[in-house]
């Protein structure tokens, strides 16, 4: 039989990944191991419900439990559970050790099902919410308009200073004067370090909800190389687990407080978080659980605790500031002068007159991938924003050090320059400049093509 079309494109993809480069910051690229246990048989099983930690003793490795599996208790709906089960306690261990957290659930679908279950648990509809502005660096789940929890809760929001930092006066003077049920730090298009223990001390004034969506720095917080809003004083983290934690695509949600049995109705106090996120999650947001993504989470979480996690981190932020300092020397204008990260967003507008959106466009043609991003008060349409955004958590996990850096800088650069001469978004295409283009691309597969990704060979 002929073989689905399905797995010529997926040979396709793989070509392209192997030979650009990928500077999304919100990208990576998962171990073997990781993709393995995602590609398995737990695709087949469901498992709405939760596994208990009942009778099993903290550290206890299962294979030295002498406890039968069918005595084990569980909150699931199916029978069947034994492996799903040790499954997933084995991600909730390793999400809790690695986030230092009392609770973690494993379940979400995504970060975005993470941050609605959080405000679910957390909040009664018109319930008030306070977060970043989208146009200064946070998330769409953070209250955009177009979102259902922006019709169910109401969003107030805080911006950034003009020179990249949270504007904390700003956010302290709405968290006093709206009382808002919970205060969220956490987004997708910010370079510098957050300040938790200023927030924290705003949100015990006001008595708010601690919430943080670390999706984008997850993994350099796994890697001890960002602050962990749990060590700060947050009651709540939210995460992604396939940004720089580099596990499969994925949410998780960490927590500090009691955990105690879910088939009790537990009432809204801060100590009952864990189990008012367990249940917003399910049954209250989701249904049966992707046990396949669960078991390639364990994995993801069994590999970010290992020693060279940390270094991987390290290596991620200085890869961003090799990058952006040598950026800035080319010339370009980065927000916030710099990064603290993994992640730089470029004002390529003010830089050299061109938009976000055709330089985007431009750099995919010689294979550097990457995302046109708006710019904190930009002038510019939301989809003809001013600037990009990149990072580098995939290219640091393909081994790529501060060397390689500065060559993609430099051809950042020539592309730059290239588009001032072409003038305008349609004539990227033209024939006269295809030389140019393909010039460039040569360059960045070649070097791609010396870097392996970690599924390769
Ligand atoms: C990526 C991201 C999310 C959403 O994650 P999905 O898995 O795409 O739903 C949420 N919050 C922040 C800050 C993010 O960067």
């Amino acid at each position: 039989m002929k073989k689905d079309l399905v797995f010529d494109l997926l040979k396709q993809e793989k070509l392209r990944q192997r030979k650009g480069l990928e500077l999304i910051p919100s990208e990576n690229y998962v171990s073997k191991d990781v993709l393995t246990a995602m590609g398995s048989v737990l695709t087949n099983k469901y498992s709405e419900g939760y596994p208990s930690f009942e009778g099993i003793s903290e550290g206890t490795l299962w294979s030295e439990t002498k406890i039968a599996d069918k005595v084990l208790p569980n909150y699931r709906y199916y029978g069947g559970q034994a492996n799903v089960d040790r499954i997933e306690r084995l991600a909730i261990r390793r999400a809790m050790k690695l986030f230092h957290a009392d609770h973690a659930n494993v379940q979400p679908h995504s970060g975005a099902n993470a941050n609605e279950a959080v405000y679910f648990a957390w909040c009664e509809p018109g319930d008030k919410i306070l977060a970043m502005n989208l146009a200064h660096g946070g998330h769409l789940t953070h209250g955009s308009p177009v979102t259902r929890s922006a019709k169910i809760y109401k969003f107030l929001s805080y911006g950034t200073t003009p020179d990249g930092d949270i504007d904390y006066k700003e956010l302290e003077k709405i968290a006093l004067k709206e009382k808002p049920k919970i205060i969220l730090v956490g987004y997708s298009a910010f370079m510098k370090v957050p300040d938790f223990d200023r927030v924290a001390k705003i949100g015990k004034k006001v008595g708010a909800l601690l919430m943080a969506d670390m999706a984008h720095v997850a993994g350099l917080i796994a890697g001890g190389v960002h602050p962990n809003p749990l060590d700060h004083g947050f009651h709540v983290m939210t995460t992604t687990t396939h940004k720089t934690l580099r596990g499969p695509r994925g949410g998780l949600i960490l927590s500090k407080g009691n955990v105690a049995s879910p088939l009790k109705k537990p009432e809204k106090t801060l100590t009952n978080i864990p189990i008012l996120i367990d249940r917003a999650v399910f049954p209250g947001t989701q249904g049966g659980p992707l046990e396949h993504v669960i078991a390639a989470k364990a994995v993801a979480f069994g590999e970010a605790l290992q020693p060279s996690f940390k270094k991987y981190a390290r290596n991620i932020v200085k890869n961003a500031k090799a990058l952006a300092k040598r950026l800035q020397k080319n010339g370009f204008i980065l927000q916030g002068g710099g990064t603290e990260n993994h992640l730089v967003l470029v004002n390529v507008k003010e830089s050299f007159g061109v938009s976000g959106k055709m330089f985007e466009k431009a750099l995919d043609m010689v294979g550097l991938t990457l995302n046109a991003n708006a710019l904190p008060c930009d002038k510019e349409a939301a989809f003809r924003p001013s600037g990009v955004r990149l990072g580098t958590p995939a290219i640091t996990t393909r081994g790529m050090g501060t060397a390689e850096m500065e060559k993609i800088a430099d051809w950042m650069t020539e592309v730059a320059k290239l588009c001032v001469e072409i003038g305008n978004e349609k004539d990227l295409t033209s024939k006269k400049y295809a030389p140019a283009f393909e010039k460039i691309h040569k360059q960045v597969v070649k070097l791609a093509l010396k870097f392996p990704l970690p599924t390769e060979g």
